[in-house]
């Protein structure tokens, strides 16, 4: 049985991969293989094509696999969780964007590497940013936002200022990565970590050594 997580309709459509971002105590069975990296905060993108040793430990912040039946995963608290996978499936990926990820633009990274790999048309890539800290809730002090807005030229959706805090909005950067790269069938799942207490969040609980898993696979 498998307990306690959220998926994406844009995701479920497709019969040819399963995914789920887990939320705290996410029941999953054993004997299902999960690959995760070493998460560094980076924007190192890891492919895993069918001859890749599943034993090899990796390091990086986002994962592409042709390989099918094993679930890649990415573990985050607070940090954007984002799921891929195109209109024939051939290929899925798993990316863990943090404000450093973000900055660094990981998901560009990635983007790029599927759209060679797999000469695949952006319009036929389906994307899942998945339960991460909320605008609500996400801090972050002027120097970063300076440092934001530099790189991206945040437009209102992407932070909110009241009085002296800045707020930024990390999945709505996310997804204007997803729409500059012509990435249109975009699922945002908007639960904020630090509001919802049936997910782990680094902010609230002080702690980075829980958090919860989100993972995709090829049937
Ligand atoms: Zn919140």
């Amino acid at each position: 049985m498998i307990k306690n997580y959220t998926t994406s309709n844009l995701l479920s459509d497709s019969k040819e991969i399963k995914h789920y971002f887990g939320k705290k105590n996410f029941l999953f069975p054993d004997s299902e293989k999960i690959y995760f990296l070493n998460q560094l905060h980076s924007n190192k993108v890891i492919f895993i094509s069918s001859e890749f040793d599943l034993n090899r430990q990796e390091g990086g912040d986002a994962i592409i696999s042709s390989k099918r039946n094993f679930f890649i995963g990415i573990k985050t608290a607070d940090c954007v969780p984002i799921l891929l996978s195109d209109r024939n499936s051939s290929f899925v990926a798993a990316i863990h964007a943090g404000w450093r990820g973000t900055f660094y633009k990981v998901l560009d990274k990635t983007i790029k590497k599927i759209v060679k790999e797999f000469n695949c048309n952006p319009k036929d890539i389906i994307a899942a940013i998945g339960p991460s800290i909320g605008m609500c809730c996400y801090e972050i002090n002027l120097s970063l936002w300076e440092k934001f807005n530099q790189r991206f030229t945040l437009a209102p959706d992407d932070f909110n200022q009241i009085g002296k805090k800045y707020y930024l909005n990390l999945q709505s950067i996310n997804k204007n990565l997803l729409n500059n790269n012509g990435i249109e069938s975009i699922d945002l799942i908007l639960n904020c970590t630090k509001c919802d207490e049936s997910f782990y969040s680094y902010r609230r609980d002080g702690s980075t050594e829980q958090s919860q898993i989100s993972i995709i696979k090829l049937n």
